[in-house]
């Protein structure tokens, strides 16, 4: 059943949201002690929302779109007086002042929060084991990472705590966590999405988006966050279509691209293979697919690294004990405070990110580091130009293995870094993609992405639809 028609009943008197909203909060207090995917969760707060609900419907008022409809919240997203932690020791026990833009709009079309989601530290991570509250478990297979960075909301889905929930995505901590659990996960196109209110990491990089079980629900829950904001000075004025109208979109003639770049040794064979059967599913409907060139896909993590880490170690100057979270209790003067507040409060990645992006950025390597990853990443942005002059969209894998064993990779910064080889071009250039799954394989899922050109989240989400496979 899709949110879409969940919301119809409600309306109608046809099926009880208290019913509905229950059956999520039981799975929450069986599931969670074990998975880890929320790190609030307030029983009283959920029904006080509801019963708001109620009286607006009995007041025979105007019901919006989301209409009793329960989302998680990854936790770097500001929820007016909840807690927003990042994960991190240092805003543990910030609380939230304001809405991010995204928590409005859900409000507005009376969506309810439902929880905030557990997430990698800062959003640096990709097997959510960096998280200050502890790792999330992949629901799939307990002893296996959800991914990350948004691991709680992709978890969270997965395991049916929440039909819908929302991610943030600098590099592909929405899509690879999708991918590694089992569901769906979009990353806007740069700008789609308005970024007031949430936590900044690579602020050229970060968007908002949704993660669900189902394809039309992610359409669903973008047309109702996306947006032009006066507050986000990246945000783009262009109208928002009705994303989930997807049958306006004529798949068949859509011509699909598949990039050599992403079918290279050292990917996993069974990732591989899901990803071509998929291929030749497309190609059996008569949809034209042919293989196309991203030359410069190989510098692609290397000046993520590059740009994300300067981007992150500007932002998180912010924290010094001053202004926001966390204060070390033992110090001497004020600078002693300033750094025995950032040594206790940031976790080891995010320490590591702080001290690469310091170094690129420093007088002398400014030129040789920073500013040769801004041009790179233009070749990057050139690539994808050129291709999208020939086909609509492309076809790749999301990760190149499935989701691995708990502390498989965490000694091992660099192997963890290529986790997000394929999803990071699509960062770089700010280009809408998504991950679908591709059958299932033992207990866990292949995935592939999707990729667009800017603004052609509709028909991502068309081609989508069509290639997501459950088992
Ligand atoms: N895993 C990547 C990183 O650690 C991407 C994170 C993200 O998209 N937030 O930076």
């Amino acid at each position: 059943m899709s949110i879409k028609r969940d919301v119809e009943k409600f309306k109608n008197g046809e099926m009880s949201l208290e019913e509905y909203v229950k059956s999520y909060i039981d799975n929450i207090k069986q599931k969670n002690r074990d998975i880890n995917a929320l790190i609030f969760f307030d029983e009283d707060y959920v029904y006080s929302q509801i019963e708001k609900l109620k009286e607006k419907q009995n007041r025979g008022e105007k019901l919006g779109k989301l209409f009793g409809i329960p989302i998680v919240i990854k936790d770097n997203i500001n929820v007016f007086g909840l807690k927003t932690t990042c994960a991190s020791k240092i805003l543990a026990n910030y609380e939230s002042i304001y809405d991010a833009t995204v928590i409005e709009k859900i409000k507005a079309e009376d969506g309810i929060i439902l929880a905030k989601a557990n997430m990698d530290e800062f959003a640096m991570g990709s097997s959510n084991e960096t998280s200050y509250f502890g790792p999330v478990k992949n629901p799939l297979d307990l002893e296996r990472v959800p991914g990350g960075s948004s691991g709680g909301s992709a978890a969270a889905v997965s395991s049916g705590m929440a039909p819908i929930a929302l991610g943030s995505d600098t590099g592909g901590s929405i899509r690879q966590p999708a991918a590694f659990c089992g569901v769906i996960g979009l990353k806007p196109t740069y700008g789609r999405v308005s970024r007031y209110g949430l936590v900044a990491f690579g602020s050229s990089l970060d968007q908002i988006g949704p993660i669900a079980d189902d394809v039309e629900d992610a359409a669903y829950l973008l047309e109702v966050i996306a947006g032009y904001d006066p507050k986000d000075s990246t945000s783009i004025e262009k109208e928002v279509e009705s994303y989930s109208n997807l049958e306006d979109i004529d798949v068949k003639s859509l011509k699909v691209g598949v990039p050599k770049e992403y079918f290279i040794d050292g990917v996993d064979k069974e990732v591989i293979d899901a990803v071509n059967e998929r291929i030749e599913y497309l190609k059996s409907l008569g949809i034209e697919v042919k293989e196309i060139s991203l030359p410069h896909t190989e510098y692609a993590v290397a000046t993520y690294y590059i740009i994300a880490t300067a981007e992150a170690s500007s932002n998180l100057a912010r924290y010094d004990g001053v202004k926001y979270g966390y204060r070390s209790q033992n110090y001497t003067s004020l600078i002693d405070m300033y750094k025995k507040t950032r040594d206790e409060g940031f976790g080891a990645e995010v320490k590591r990110r702080i001290m690469l992006g310091t170094y690129v950025l420093s007088a002398g390597y400014y030129d040789a580091y920073y500013l040769k990853g801004q041009k790179v990443r233009t070749l990057i942005i050139e690539d994808f130009k050129k291709v999208f002059e020939d086909v609509d969209l492309i076809i790749t894998p999301v990760s190149p293995s499935l989701p691995f064993k708990l502390g498989e990779k965490l000694d091992d910064p660099l192997q963890m870094y290529l986790s997000d080889m394929f999803t990071i071009p699509a960062s770089l250039a700010g280009l809408p993609a998504i991950s679908v799954r591709a059958g299932k394989i033992g207990n866990l899922y292949g995935a592939v992405q999707i990729i667009g050109n800017y603004f052609e989240e509709k028909k991502v989400l068309a081609l989508a639809k069509l290639l997501d496979k459950r088992d």
